[in-house]
């Protein structure tokens, strides 16, 4: 006889009724695709298995997976309660999950006695988003009255955390009110900060929203060792699931382009740097040669897994060494040195990732959206890609 785990039937025989006679009687149509959509869920969620769907426009996936998640969280036993991670791929979805759909279930499923406390959420992005007090009182001191468009967005980011809903606020303002890297041990306006107040009641809510990048940071943190981004979870749902290997490859992608490295290298000679620029443009040709070499040019369009040769590596290493000696050139404008100094990090970067790379694995592993570890796939992801002008990344 088949055995079913605690409260499986039951959040199956109330997700019919929702979908079938609640929701219903607050004017929306019954949908066999949502049903079955909001049924695949929880079979996914009590069987500890990973599920891909698709659902066309207009089935209410949002509220299917909603339904799914909660029924499932109810169920749980008290110990064993976590958040739940939603994360998608735009803020409008995040907002509309946070300020309409679960507001809207919560009352709803609140009303019909299934759940007896509001359905908590919050959304989690990165420290970048939200507003420094302190820093937000330096700017205000600073601007000018009269620039009354300016000292508006000020005066509201006074009230409004999250700078995604402060309106016509400039990105020079965004950059200079922002939550700093790291905050000051002695910040006099830690313990009213309205930012740390946000992080400690941030940890409470049942579901967590996040963006795709947020998700895979968090992975990344995971996967180091390095302090969590996200509480602790115990199921992941991944909606617009089809855009989290861009957000993979937009984060963990770091190009080494031999166009940059020429334009780089013309504004060294115009500077008068004229032999450091030959060097640097020698050591760069090789180590782009050393890439496309025993690469078929039929193949060149696509990316190929990378091996590190000896070839390979002594080219990488020339180029890291020439661009740290560009610090003892005299007089470099502060312009040239910044830009010099990216391409040292890049190429450091790169040459980091080839030795962990040819010491584990030389080969590209296919990452699949709903992988459990997408950070840990992609980071694992090494390859060059040959197109013209050939491309070094990773
Ligand atoms: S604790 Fe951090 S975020 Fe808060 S006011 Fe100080 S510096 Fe800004």
């Amino acid at each position: 006889m088949q055995t079913y785990p605690t409260g499986y039937t039951e959040s199956h025989r109330i997700a019919e009724k929702i979908f079938r006679e609640i929701l219903p009687r607050h004017g929306m149509t019954v949908r066999e695709e949502q049903i079955a959509l909001c049924h695949e869920v929880l079979d996914t969620l009590y069987n500890k298995e990973i599920s891909l769907c698709e659902a066309g426009v207009g089935t209410g996936k949002t509220l299917a997976y909603l339904v799914g998640c909660i029924l499932w969280q109810m169920h749980r036993p008290e110990r064993m309660k976590l958040p739940i991670v939603i994360s998608t791929s735009s803020v409008a979805l995040q907002d509309a999950i946070l300020t309409e759909y679960l507001p809207d279930l919560s009352a709803v499923l609140l009303g019909e006695g299934i759940i007896t406390a509001p359905i908590t959420a919050v959304v989690r992005k990165g420290k970048e988003r939200f507003v420094c007090d302190a820093r937000l009182a330096e700017r205000a001191s600073l601007v000018q009255p009269s620039r009354k468009r300016q000292t508006n967005s000020l005066n509201i980011a006074a009230h409004i955390l999250d700078m995604d809903h402060i309106p016509e606020l400039s990105r020079y303002d965004r950059c200079r009110i922002c939550v700093p890297q790291s905050c000051p041990r002695d910040c006099f306006l830690r313990l009213d900060c309205r930012y740390q107040q946000y992080l400690r009641d941030s940890m409470k809510p049942d579901i967590q929203i996040c963006n795709h990048n947020y998700l895979l940071a968090d992975a990344s943190h995971r996967l180091e060792d390095r302090p969590l981004l996200l509480r602790s979870y115990q199921a992941l749902v991944v909606d617009e699931a089809h855009k989290l290997p861009d957000a993979a490859r937009q984060m963990y992608t770091e190009t080494l382009s031999p166009h940059n490295m020429d334009e780089l290298c013309l504004l060294l000679q115009q500077a008068h740097y004229k032999d450091f620029a030959r060097q640097l443009r020698t050591a760069f040709l090789t180590l782009s040669f050393s890439c496309t070499q025993g690469v078929s040019k039929l193949r060149r369009k696509v990316s190929e897994p990378f091996v590190l040769t000896p070839f390979r590596r002594a080219a990488l290493i020339d180029c890291i060494a020439l661009l740290q000696n560009a610090g003892e050139l005299p007089d470099v404008p502060r312009y040239l040195l910044n830009r010099l100094e990216k391409q040292k990090v890049s190429c450091a970067f790169f040459s980091c990732k080839c030795q962990r790379a040819s010491s584990t694995s030389t080969t590209m592993p296919m990452v699949s959206p709903h992988s459990a570890q997408p950070a840990a796939a992609y980071r694992s992801c090494f390859a060059v890609r040959c197109g013209t002008p050939a491309n070094l990344r990773f």
